[in-house]
């Protein structure tokens, strides 16, 4: 089996078991699809407990304590980008290791057991996201775990909106998460709302009601924290209403639906077992009264189902062969399979995956919220943050983050990884796919004086020098050229291999190397701002001596379009720290000030017009779809038109690159995606 070095000795794989959790410590109640897309809604429910919020902070309890904290602070990112002085460009930060089957995390481990556990000859799954928030890269497991599986086994799966809270619900969001399935490459089989099913899913409650399964109670949110053993987990008991006769509750319930109460004065409560260690079956709320519209049935109710209620109901309905959940669901198999029982329905199979953790980063809906609001950041997509939008938008291609997932593996356990590793895979990714252009990021025009005035020498350069495949263009070499102002320096040593008065340096692709005569500064600001040169043609017959080093640079032809001048962006880490929210005073005191550092003038050399017009290029998974040649940069509701973030490429000895959606038909505007090697001092 080919298979990459599993990065175990840097990943810390955190098992946080169910049973290591204090089971007394949670009140776990379930709306919890993913962490940090909080539902504020919980308490209105009649669960009395912050639940996700308790599991969240258990599990995070627990990692604190296995998972070593960093040794020391994380150092600030170096700035500047990586200048090897080596002659070779570019060099991978390591031999790139025999791609990984994609398969991987399908065909072994976690996923290939629940399979087992259940070879159903068509299979189902589905990805069920609240439409409250956006995804982030967390999720991007989600996608990649259920959409896939069912793939790999020649089944489907449904993307369901769990759209059972009016309140929380936001039309912009569920466009967004179907763009961000289809960006990773997956299409629903079908796009199913858990409101599809209100009408059936009430006549279930009433047959629930009618087994004696279920009951309307009154209880206040503060009674029903103590029925269930209050602050100290003391002993737990049923409220009288629990006993109340069938035909009562049942009447009780048809006047939640009619109007009789108001929002929290009735419920409806499954009769579960108070006794069961698991707080998933302390009598649960089925139903709640809600009164705001919903966005796809209007006035038409004015009690919804709970996620408790709802999502076994939903998977039961779907034919649901497989679903697939994160571990803080764990608990909530007991009443899942309780229900579906209870209810007579067919019982789809639960089962529960470690979900994944990016440390670094914050992925709370507030907290980013607040960053936009505060202008930390350009928006949700600010390409320094984890949603999917913003890694999108950062050029990150979908690929890598699915190679990623299957990179890491599927198991129980929360995998906790760091920014650098992911970036370190997304690196390996685009080293072996995107297109290499020269760019200079601050530039300095060299001219080179024994050249006349209209000279012009066509250079080829390959798009990807270990590919011949992907092709060559040309760049035109004239009598001024830019170079990166950190390739020279007005003073020579002897370990400066790049370029000085009276050295000699290469320009990559350049036949013949050239010499730096004199050089000119601005007086008051000290920079240099003009450097001259002589191109070392030896005459015909004579050989020249070979530079120890090659520098990129940009010609500067008119009738070439060169260069094309750019914004570049820098993207460093948004935070100093790996947890951001253990920050004195917070996260946002963890801020860094130099998270995004600009080049307003970058060039880059004429390269990048073909790459614009081949986009997306090469067709990356999640991509292959898209029409080339139609970049209009704008995301569109058509997901075959491709953004600007499809336009990547490496630019030489400095960073990967692609176009930002700020870009327009007078403006280049570029991200850096990753730098070409992890920054020093970062490597664990
Ligand atoms: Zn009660």
């Amino acid at each position: 089996m080919a298979r990459l070095p599993r990065m175990s000795q840097t990943i810390n794989y955190v098992l946080v078991g169910p049973r290591s959790i204090n089971v007394a410590a949670l009140i776990h109640i379930g709306r919890v699809h993913f962490i940090n897309m909080a539902t504020e809604d919980k308490a209105k429910e009649g669960v009395p407990e912050r639940s996700k919020e308790n599991v969240e902070r258990a599990v995070t309890d627990q990692t604190a304590k296995k998972q070593k904290a960093p040794k020391q602070p994380r150092p600030p990112k170096e700035p500047k980008n990586v200048k090897p002085s080596t002659i070779k460009p570019a060099k991978a930060p390591s031999t790139p290791a025999e791609p990984l089957d994609p398969d991987t995390m399908f065909k072994e481990g976690w996923l290939k057991a629940v399979h087992a556990e259940r070879p159903a000859e068509h299979v189902f799954t589905r990805f069920p996201p609240e439409p409250n928030g956006y995804l982030h890269i967390g999720h991007s497991k989600a996608i990649a775990v259920n959409f896939g599986f069912a793939r790999y086994h020649g089944g489907d799966c449904y993307l369901r909106f769990d759209d059972t809270n009016p309140e929380a619900e936001e039309e912009q969001f569920f466009v967004a998460i179907q763009e961000m399935v289809e960006w990773l490459g997956f299409r629903p089989y079908k796009i199913t709302y858990s409101s599809d099913n209100f009408d059936k899913l009430y006549e279930l409650a009433e047959k629930l009601i009618a087994y004696d399964g279920a009951y309307v109670c009154h209880c206040t949110d503060e009674e029903i924290k103590m029925q269930r053993g209050g602050p100290n987990h003391g002993p737990r008991f049923a409220c009288a209403h629990r006993e109340r006769p069938t035909e009562e509750s049942l009447a009780e319930f048809r006047a939640m639906r009619d109007g009789k109460y108001k929002a929290r004065e009735a419920f409806l409560r499954m009769k579960q077992n108070i006794e069961d260690g698991n707080p998933q079956m302390w009598d649960l709320a089925a139903y709640r009264i809600l009164e705001t519209p919903h966005h796809r049935t209007g006035k038409k109710w004015r009690i919804y189902p709970t996620y408790d209620f709802t999502h076994c109901l939903c998977d039961s309905f779907e034919g649901i062969t497989h679903s697939l959940c994160t571990t803080e669901f764990l608990q909530s198999r007991v009443s899942y399979e309780w229900l579906c029982d209870a209810v007579k329905v067919y019982k789809p199979m639960q089962r529960e995956y470690g979900r994944l953790n990016v440390t670094g980063t914050i992925m709370s809906k507030r907290k980013i919220a607040k960053l936009v609001e505060l202008g930390v950041v350009r928006g949700w997509d600010d390409p320094r943050l984890y949603t999917l939008v913003a890694l999108r938008r950062r050029g990150i291609p979908p690929g890598a983050i699915l190679s990623f997932i299957n990179e890491l593996g599927v198991s129980t356990a929360l995998t906790n990884i760091q920014i650098v590793r992911f970036e370190q895979s997304v690196r390996k990714y685009l080293e072996l796919t995107v297109p290499r252009l020269m760019l200079v990021l601050d530039p300095v025009p060299v001219v080179i004086d024994n050249l006349p005035d209209d000279y012009v020498e066509e250079v080829e350069l390959p798009f990807a020098p270990k590919d011949p495949a992907m092709g060559s263009h040309i760049v035109p070499f004239t009598k001024t050229v830019y170079i990166d102002r950190s390739d020279f320096r007005e003073l020579d040593s002897k370990d400066f291999f790049r370029m000085a008065p009276g050295k000699s340096v290469g320009l990559l692709k350049v036949p013949y190397p050239v010499k730096a005569t004199s050089f000119k500064k601005d007086e008051t600001s000290g920079r240099v701002t003009e450097i001259h040169a002589e191109y070392e043609k030896p005459p015909e017959g004579e050989s020249f001596k070979k530079p120890k080093t090659y520098i990129q640079w940009v010609g500067k032809s008119e009738r070439h379009g060169s260069p094309i001048v750019a914004e570049a962006r820098i993207l460093n880490s948004l935070f100093k720290s790996e947890y951001p929210d253990a920050a004195d005073g917070g996260y946002l005191n963890d801020v860094r000030d130099d998270s995004e550092e600009i080049y307003p003038s970058a060039m880059i050399e004429t390269g990048l017009t073909e790459i614009r017009l081949r986009a997306p290029w090469p067709e990356e998974a999640g991509e292959q779809h898209m029409k080339k040649g139609c970049l209009t940069g704008e995301h569109s509701k058509d997901s075959r038109v491709p953004g600007f973030e499809t336009v990547r490429f490496q630019g030489m000895r400095v960073a990967y690159f692609c176009l930002d959606k700020d870009t327009t038909a007078d403006k280049v505007v570029l991200n850096r995606i990753v730098s070409l090697k992890e920054d020093a001092g970062k490597a664990a």
